[in-house]
């Protein structure tokens, strides 16, 4: 904390020292006070340029290193600008026409800062939906410039001189919109670690910048202060920024909870890209009289740019809501089956249960339960081991899935090493040959069990019927009650509960 307010008052005094240096060679310059103002006033932007662009290679990939390429090539507008400006005013020997070269690039300047206060702070950003994106802006600052400096397109000559109180007017408006815009940005995405930084930033410089520019042209335009004074007020802002951005650290951007944005972030982020488009069809139209060609090449890659736009996001939309679809499905898949063996879970048994039920009771058909349970299975994983238990547990899953000979008829984990089955539309013969065949096929597994008579493990099962059951909860009881009989009759067999029906067992 105290290193950061050291490096924060290195800087400060730096920038400081660099004014009073400009102020003093100014001064003692003489003849060549212009030369050296001209030299501060190019040296600062330049300085503002390394700085961003320093920014933008420890930024992580994204939206924060785009911005910060875009603010490095509005810096490097302005001071071509500055350039064309100084090389006017020192040679005297320039066309007045390239004034025009002068006012294009700063006008130009205001661009790439349109482009990076509206970038869309989308998670995966289109590439090609960027390009098209700084092709509009581009071409709408050129158009709006073409507009109002009332200039013919790359001739550079003007049809109509702009009176300087207008060019005043209309670059403190460019300035005051671009603050604005980026106070804006700022506000939607304070709380976005890198982004909101970047954001800040900007609006500082903006801020500084419209407020410079401001006092500038109106002590030019008015004759109200000395030239020393007035010269220095370009520096100012590129300064400042060079100042604020030579402090950025990369940032280990902490992992935040993804949370969704604020109802104002979507609303800046998806009127951004419609605001191109619409400014350059407005634009586009402005000038269709006095350029024919520029506003029918504007109207056309506006047209163009929508569709493309439309078509993109409608194929994104499509991708995204098939996977949300597959996520939703593997989930729901999920959330029915148990973790351990793969067959249904007790949700699942629950669900089914009423389902079938009810079906049941509509056609008026049987509906068989089974609960098998596993002999001995606590002295099972006594002597083997939890890991084995859980590998038995596996196949025997697999083993009674193996006998269910319908593919309505359903195979659930019931709990622990409990087991039911559920055989729609099935009578008391056709449940007993299933049950059987479960017993053979986890007879079939082979497992080893040392404390049962066999050697191998076995199951125990209970069966019911929905006759004479008001209810699920009593088939599940009866069929319980089955099973209770069975391990009470020496296990390893099927007992059938017979209330009301005729009572049977089976002894294997
Ligand atoms: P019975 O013949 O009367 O059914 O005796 P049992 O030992 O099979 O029955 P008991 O209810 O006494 O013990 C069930 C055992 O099943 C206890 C528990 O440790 C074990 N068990 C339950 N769930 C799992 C599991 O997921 N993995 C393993 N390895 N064992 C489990
Ligand atoms: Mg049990
Ligand atoms: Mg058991």
């Amino acid at each position: 904390m105290q290193l950061a307010r050291k490096t924060t008052t290195f800087w400060m005094t730096v920038g400081a020292a660099y004014l009073l240096a400009q102020l003093a060679l100014t001064a003692f310059a003489g003849r060549h006070a212009a030369t050296v103002g001209y030299l501060f006033n190019l040296l600062a932007p330049l300085l503002a340029l390394a700085a961003c662009c320093r920014c933008a290679r420890l930024s992580a990939p994204g939206i924060v290193r785009t911005g910060w390429g875009l603010f490095a090539a509005a810096m490097l507008f302005w001071s071509v600008g500055m350039a064309l400006s100084a090389w006017q005013d020192l040679s005297g020997q320039v066309a007045s026409d390239a004034t025009y070269f002068s006012d294009f690039a700063y006008f130009m300047y205001g661009a790439p800062l349109l482009l990076a206060i509206s970038s869309v702070s989308d998670q995966h950003p289109s590439r090609s939906l960027q390009w098209l994106d700084a092709v509009q802006v581009l071409l709408a600052a050129y158009l709006a410039y073409t507009a109002i400096f009332s200039v013919s397109p790359f001739a550079q000559r003007s049809i109509a001189p702009i009176p300087a109180s207008l060019l005043v007017v209309t670059y403190n408006v460019e300035n005051l919109v671009l603050a604005c815009c980026a106070s804006l940005r700022l506000l939607a995405h304070r709380r976005d670690g890198e982004q909101g930084r970047f954001y800040l930033l900007l609006s500082v410089f903006l801020w500084c910048y419209a407020g410079c520019a401001g006092a500038y042209n109106y002590l030019t335009l008015h004759a109200l202060a000395g030239p020393i004074l007035t010269e220095l007020l370009p520096s100012v802002p590129f300064l400042l920024l060079a100042v604020l951005a030579a402090q950025t650290r990369p940032q280990e951007e902490a992992a935040r909870p993804r949370h969704a944005p604020p109802p104002l972030t979507l609303l800046i982020d998806n009127f951004s890209p419609i605001f191109f488009t619409a400014a350059l069809l407005g634009l586009g139209f402005v000038v269709l009289r006095d350029h024919f060609y520029l506003a029918a090449t504007s109207l056309f890659v506006a047209l163009a740019v929508h569709a493309l736009r439309s078509a993109t996001l409608q194929s994104r939309y499509m991708q995204s809501e098939l996977a949300l679809r597959t996520a939703h499905e593997l989930l729901e898949k999920l959330s029915l089956t148990d973790g351990l063996t793969g067959v249904a879970n007790r949700r699942c048994f629950d669900q089914t249960l009423q389902g079938e039920w009810q079906r049941a009771a509509r056609d008026g058909k049987p509906l068989a339960l089974l609960i098998i349970d596993i002999d001995f299975f606590k002295s099972l994983n006594d002597t083997f081991g939890h890991p084995y238990g859980d590998a038995c547990l596996v196949q025997i899953a697999a083993a009674l899935r193996s006998a269910l000979p319908r593919a309505s008829d359903l195979v659930a984990r019931f709990g622990g090493e409990e087991f039911a089955a559920i055989l729609p539309a099935t009578g008391l013969a056709g449940a007993q040959a299933v049950a059987q065949k479960m017993q053979e096929a986890i007879a079939a597994a082979a497992i080893a069990q040392a404390p049962s008579r066999s050697g191998q493990v076995t199951a125990s099962i209970g069966l019911a019927l929905n006759t004479g059951c008001p209810a699920p909860e009593q088939l599940l009881a009866a069929a319980d009650r089955a099973l209770y009989r069975a391990k009470q009759h020496g296990r390893n067999r099927i007992e059938v509960d017979a209330t009301p029906a005729p009572r049977l067992s089976t002894c294997l």
